[in-house]
């Protein structure tokens, strides 16, 4: 395998939410907890209807869905407020990323949210410098097939792995396209029929 293509949240890094529970706090008030537990929802329901994240298409999506008036600073807002969370790098990441490097594998991301706020996580983390692209969601989406075509680049799918957390964006959509995936269950989640590992260490006997 050449190219091993990462999701970020919950497969390298795992954020704090609650600082997006804070910030919701600050616009919406009262209404922050609400929106808050219906967030996921909304962000799964916009990423399977539209190509790509931008700011006047997410404000008029989340306006009709929430009741809830969301403009360009409110979501400029949200994306500053995300992009210092606190991060849990997962574990033995970095001896999975030097092991691919060290066989000279190229390595990418792709992640469903705003480069603004996933760039400097990485940054952060001491991660950016061994990916070759990071591909955010206001370029592409997940599960939407140009997404993975885009993250295979120059190389032919067969030489293409992708590794995430998420069973419908980052497995069955990676293998639609004729993608090798592997799906990171940490906590046991999922089927024994999934091709799955628990820990990171397990990709480095693997490949
Ligand atoms: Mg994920």
């Amino acid at each position: 395998m050449k190219r091993f293509v990462f999701d970020l949240d919950g497969t390298l890094l795992t954020g704090s939410f609650d600082f997006e529970h804070e910030y919701f706090k600050t616009v919406y008030k009262d209404e922050a907890g609400r929106l808050f537990d219906k967030m996921g929802e909304y962000l799964d329901e916009y990423e399977r209807t539209y190509p790509r994240y931008s700011n006047d298409t997410l404000a008029y999506f989340l306006t009709t869905k929430s009741g809830l008036v969301f403009n360009d600073k409110i979501i400029n807002g949200w994306c500053d407020a995300m992009s210092v969370v606190p991060d849990k790098i997962e574990d033995n990441i970095f001896e999975l990323l030097e092991h691919l490097k060290s066989k000279d594998c190229s390595l990418a991301v792709l992640t469903n949210w705003y480069g603004k706020t996933q760039i400097p996580r990485l940054e952060k983390a001491g991660m950016l410098d061994y990916f070759d692209e990071v591909y955010t969601g206001d370029m592409v989406l997940k599960p939407h097939k140009k997404s993975y075509l885009m993250a295979m680049d120059r190389f032919a799918k067969e030489e293409c792995v992708f590794i995430g957390d998420n069973v419908d964006k980052d497995y069955i959509g990676p293998r639609a396209c004729g993608m090798e995936s592997v799906l990171y269950d940490k906590n046991n989640d999922h089927h024994e029929s999934l091709v799955k590992v628990k820990n990171m260490r397990e990709l480095i006997k693997k490949y």
